[in-house]
């Protein structure tokens, strides 16, 4: 058995829509180890959302898990009653959201409502759990948490609301975070800030692994140690943050790579967006489902699936320019 903090195998999650089938994880593997920060790149749509909120959990009717396992230190969250998921999440597994009203309540002081999700999973009086807020708050680099305790989401700017979210999902000092888009909303300067905290909470003190959701290969490549390159539904690639930029292997994540703004060349050089549009989730392409948008397609690519193959150095792909046999 694998002795990783989370082992995601084959997982499928579908929903049902007026038009058909939407599969937006299609079979989808990977894993991470404790204290191990990882990213989930690729276009809106591609389903690593909904490959987070799957490992969460929250995947409701008309959408479901169809198919796969996802074992959590040595059990399957899929096996698990709605009462004993209630129990993993906050506590061994939090998720920090892009929209912070997903995570607070407007018309609530933000430290009351840390302190009740810390009463909930833990025995500690009110006391004991708001002195564990305050100290969290200051953890975060909120200003005067005493006071910032009663203050209401709405009385934060977004990079503090973003602090505060960060606080609620590390209180409990769970074993896995998943950061969907955690600084999408926010400009530049305070999305460095934020990566930079979290980072630094990670290393320092919960030995946490993140997982970190994000459509900016240069977010992912800033913060993790490894990345899973997703499209439409399929992880097509997987390797360290060093491979993936010095020797990208899939036509996507090449594609991915020459669509980051970049300074050092002129204005039509800069950003070369991938042509066509993201496969369609309900009617994808047959094989390859990037063939309609790659410029190396070839015959095989058209009829055949590619599956992810080692391709050395603990780097896989799901292309058949690399699986010649
Ligand atoms: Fe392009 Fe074919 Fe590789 Fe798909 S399998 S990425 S179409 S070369």
């Amino acid at each position: 058995m694998s002795d990783a903090l989370l082992d995601v195998r084959d997982l499928v999650t579908r929903f049902r829509t007026k038009r058909g089938t939407l599969v937006a994880v299609d079979g989808v593997s990977f894993n991470i180890g404790r204290g191990e920060t990882l990213g989930l790149v690729g276009e809106s749509g591609c389903g690593k959302s909904a490959t987070g909120q799957s490992i969460m959990r929250l995947i409701e009717p008309p959408g479901e898990i169809a198919g796969g396992s996802m074992v959590f230190e040595g059990e399957d969250l899929r096996a698990k009653s709605r009462e004993e998921m209630r129990q993993v999440r906050g506590a061994r597994i939090a998720m920090i959201f892009q929209d912070p009203t997903t995570t607070l309540n407007p018309v609530f002081p933000v430290g009351g409502q840390i302190a009740e999700l810390f009463r909930y999973h833990t025995s500690a009086g009110p006391k004991e759990a708001k002195a564990r807020v305050i100290d969290m708050l200051a953890e975060v680099g909120i200003p005067r948490p005493h006071e910032r305790y009663d203050a209401y989401p709405h009385e934060f700017s977004g990079g503090m609301q973003q602090r505060v979210i960060i606080a609620c999902a590390l209180v409990l000092r769970p074993a896995l975070v998943i950061a969907d888009e955690p600084t999408t909303a926010l400009d530049v300067t305070v999305q460095a800030q934020i990566l930079a905290l979290l980072q630094r909470l990670q290393r320092s003190e919960t030995n946490t692994a993140v997982i970190l959701i994000s459509h900016d290969l240069g977010v992912v490549a800033q913060m993790c140690e490894r990345v899973c390159v997703m499209y439409a539904g399929n992880i097509v690639e997987v390797a360290t943050t060093a491979d993936i930029l010095d020797a990208p292997k899939h036509p996507y994540t090449v594609g991915l790579m020459q669509s980051i703004p970049r300074l050092d060349l002129d204005e039509d050089a800069a950003v070369r967006p991938i042509p066509g549009v993201v496969a369609d989730p309900i009617r994808p392409p047959s094989g390859c489902k990037f063939h309609p948008r790659c410029a190396h397609a070839f015959a095989r690519c058209y009829s055949e699936r590619p599956t992810l193959k080692a391709t050395g150095n603990g780097h896989m792909a799901a292309c058949h320019l690399y699986d010649q046999t």
